[in-house]
């Protein structure tokens, strides 16, 4: 049982908002406060993905800890952004196999999945100038907490990535860069900070996992003044620019090695054969590094990131 486990009063103030999807009608959790001061407008999201969980349970606690508006600014909250995966238990958009982490801005006239970006994009993200999107590993997903920051050119987004740096918003950061059509490009063209924050594994709801989310977030709103500046970590973040990854060649089984929080180039990760056993093949590191997520579960499919290792 989760320690700090909470329940709003009957007059909650997440409010739950009429959203048309591909012809069905949603109910999306949505709280939007305004703080006692004036202050940046920041969004946070959980549930992008349906089935990771610590992220969804951290964002209905960051509306709780400041439903009273004791901030300077607009705290959106979004805790469930894909009901239909949530419903389903799965990390994508079941209407159409789509995942609206991938999309941005999405189209009003387009799939479903675009649809419900675009609802997220034209009605709060729009006007944000920081958005924290709080994810886990699925439910197949093994998982080291670490978080996406973006490289810009946008002089607003670099200094508040700065801050969130400095003041060690993970002790691991993935810093991507700056990839032009990309969608932290087109946030940072509309001056918009995007954090993808990655904590927990296997669809578990574990307190540390929550509680990291927390202290990321908390360290984010500091860096762009909608609470004062936290800082939780002394030492400066490992910071990585690449990214290896290992994905399945065909449809098939896949059996995971133990994975932990470092690699050598090398380890085995896991192998990998058809459904009639044949073609099997040992698959090894490329890289000594750190595994960011990797596939827990039987099921490859062709593409299927099996192991993702950040190593420079
Ligand atoms: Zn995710």
């Amino acid at each position: 049982m989760l320690e700090n486990f909470f329940s709003f009063q009957k007059q909650s103030i997440i409010k739950l908002v009429p959203a048309t999807i591909g012809g069905f009608s949603l109910k999306i959790p949505v709280a939007d406060i305004q703080g006692l001061a004036p202050g940046p407008t920041v969004v946070v999201t959980g549930g992008m993905d349906g089935d990771e969980y610590s992220g969804i349970e951290a964002a209905y606690r960051i509306v709780h800890q400041f439903q009273n508006g004791d901030f300077a600014g607009r705290l959106i909250v979004v805790p469930i952004v894909n009901i239909p995966g949530f419903g389903a238990e799965c990390s994508q958009c079941p209407i159409d196999g789509q995942f609206p982490k991938n999309i941005f801005p999405g189209k009003a006239q387009g799939t479903p999945t675009e649809q419900l970006v675009h609802w997220l994009v034209s009605n709060y993200v729009s006007a944000a100038e920081l958005w924290l999107d709080l994810h886990a590993g699925a439910i197949t997903e093994g998982l080291n907490p670490f978080v996406y920051l973006f490289e810009t050119d946008n002089d607003r987004v670099r200094a508040c990535t700065e801050k969130m740096i400095e003041a060690g918003i993970s002790s691991i950061v993935v810093m991507e860069p700056s990839r032009w059509g990309s969608k932290h490009a087109k946030l940072a063209e509309m001056g918009c900070t995007y954090v993808l924050a990655e904590s927990g594994s296997r669809g578990n709801l574990k307190e540390d996992d929550v509680l990291r989310h927390i202290e990321s977030v908390k360290v984010a709103f500091g860096a762009v003044g909608l609470i004062p500046a936290q800082k939780i970590n002394n030492e400066p973040p490992a910071i990585f620019h690449e990214v290896v990854y290992v994905t399945g060649e065909f449809d098939g089984l896949w059996r995971a090695a133990a994975i932990g929080a470092t690699i050598q180039k090398g380890d085995v990760l896991g192998e990998w054969c058809r459904l009639d056993g044949s073609d099997k093949k040992t698959i090894y590191a490329a890289r000594s590094g750190c595994p960011l997520w990797w596939k827990e579960t039987m099921r490859m499919q062709e593409g299927d990131v099996l192991c993702a290792i950040a190593w420079k």
